[in-house]
């Protein structure tokens, strides 16, 4: 049997977990493989993920989010092409054309695209040359890390930057906002809908309410329209409305877009989101395979397309499409939207997760919405742990089938979404979720934990 040849392009989580399944798979096999990794930057296998941590001042520099280097990808026999981007793709040939440090033709049996997503940069944040206006930045690799940690170089000092405003208010918005007021920079988040939109507005507004007490000046339904600037950095933020907030720097975090150019070009399809459609197997086109931010992934639940650029699905679909590779016949279990986060400083500690649909999803996906939230203590009430929880418990009417569960509260509270995701993942319905075997001691939950009083309670109202 001939060597298979595997290009993989975009040499981070999905690629980098499908190019090693693959090398192990193959190994097993006893099959010769020959894995080409093609990444546009000087970057791999990192955790974008830390990058708020580290310009927090948690985590010391950049090389510590980087869970394989360069070296060790190579030593596991990968032939590892940085700074080389692929810049065209002949589906018909098997070849993809490269430019850059590494530039020519890769010829491929199996191609894997890895591509990611990019950071969406409105017109307003731009310079005419198409640059970015000096201070205004998002927050997506590690270059961007280290660019913002020289922006706030001299923060909290007479001569650095003291005023922030985050425009975003989704996730990694909150986790920006989080560590510029750690930094010390008096910090305004402006968003054109809600904070943390992905929950009702009901547990959205328990973050907002969490921040603002934090002292976080949040401005939610506002619009940026344009920048001030001084001497071309960044001095101001205008509103639609025509407020002004003043900010020497500004962090972009209003969301992602796939990076999907090479195979739509091609002649690959695209989604809604303009994302790859892999089957569950990762596969979109005969000899072409696709994973992570780059794909619109099925929902578990409403067995739509959706795109949810998260690391956790990036890594697992990675690795089904580098067994699959080889012959395999593994699926991806498809997407619950369970994410998790949180919003610490200022003396406030507040947890955020979700699973399944919100109610709006739920109502859209054509179910008769029942939801209840639920006021309760992370441990018991006599422990000195215990903190307050908000759970709110999302179920259909009439099947009473369990459809979402979303988590706001202090310490030891969002980790406990897992288990609603586990109960989700499993169709169990309300009441199963009220009357499961979960764990309890003083110190970890009340006799009934906080996630099964909501279910029960909202069980006993259906
Ligand atoms: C600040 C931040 C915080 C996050 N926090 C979390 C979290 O807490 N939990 C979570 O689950 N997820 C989180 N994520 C999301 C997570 O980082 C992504 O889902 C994950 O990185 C996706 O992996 P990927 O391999 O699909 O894409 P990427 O990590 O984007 O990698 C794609 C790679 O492809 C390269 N590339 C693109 N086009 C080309 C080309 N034409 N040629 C060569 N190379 C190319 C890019 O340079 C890039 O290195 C966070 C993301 C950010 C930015």
């Amino acid at each position: 049997v001939s060597t298979l040849r595997i290009a993989v392009v975009g040499a981070d989580a999905a690629g980098m977990s499908a190019a090693h399944t693959a090398l192990r798979a193959a190994r097993a096999a006893g099959r010769a493989v020959l894995v080409t990794a093609i990444e546009a930057t000087e970057h791999t296998s990192y955790s974008a993920c830390g990058i708020p941590y580290w310009i927090a001042g948690d985590v010391p520099g950049g090389d510590d989010l980087v869970a394989r280097t360069a070296q060790e990808h190579r030593a596991a026999g990968i032939d590892l092409r940085l700074g080389t981007r692929a810049v065209g793709l002949d589906l018909a040939r098997r070849v993809v054309t490269c430019v850059g440090e590494v530039p020519g033709e890769v010829e491929y049996d199996e191609l894997v695209l890895a591509t990611g997503a990019v950071a969406i940069v409105p017109d307003w944040a731009r310079t005419p040359d198409g640059g970015l206006v000096a201070g205004v930045h998002p927050v997506k690799n590690l270059d961007d890390g280290a660019h913002w940690i020289e922006l706030l170089a001299g923060a909290g000092e007479r001569d650095g930057p003291a005023r922030a405003v985050v425009v975003g208010g989704g996730y990694i918005g909150i986790e920006m906002a989080e560590a510029l007021l750690r930094r010390g920079l008096s910090t305004t988040l402006v968003t054109r809908g809600r904070v943390m939109g992905s929950l009702d507005d009901d547990m959205g507004g328990r973050v907002g309410a969490a921040m603002v007490a934090a002292g976080v000046d949040v401005h939610t339904g506002t619009t940026v329209e344009r920048l001030e600037t001084d001497e071309g950095r960044v001095s101001g933020v205008v509103t639609a409305a025509g407020d002004r907030f003043p900010a020497d720097v500004v962090v972009l975090a209003i969301g992602v877009e796939p990076a999907t150019a090479l195979g739509g070009d091609a002649g690959l399809p695209l989604g809604i989101a303009d994302g790859y459609l892999p089957d569950a197997g990762g596969r979109i086109a005969p000899g072409v395979w696709a994973a992570g931010d780059c794909c619109e992934v099925e929902h578990r639940l409403t067995r739509t397309r959706t795109f949810l650029p998260l690391g956790t699905h990036a890594n697992k679909l990675g690795r089904v499409v580098g067994d699959n590779l080889l012959g395999a016949d593994r699926r991806f279990g498809g997407a619950l939207g369970t994410a998790i986060t949180r919003f610490v400083a200022g003396g406030v500690h507040a947890e955020i997760s979700r699973t399944g649909l919100s109610s709006d999803e739920a109502g859209a996906a054509g179910h008769d919405v029942v939801a209840l939230v639920t006021e309760g203590s992370t441990a018991s009430g006599y422990m000195p742990e215990a903190a307050p929880i908000a759970t709110k418990v999302i179920a259909d009417r009439t099947t009473r089938a369990l459809l979402g569960v979303q988590v706001v509260g202090g310490p030891g509270s969002a980790k406990r979404v897992d288990a609603a995701a586990a109960a989700l993942w499993g169709a169990m319905s309300v009441d199963d979720l009220a009357g499961m075997d979960l764990s309890y001691a003083p110190p970890f939950a009340t006799t009934w934990d906080a996630l099964q009083i909501s279910a029960r309670r909202l069980a006993e109202r259906i």
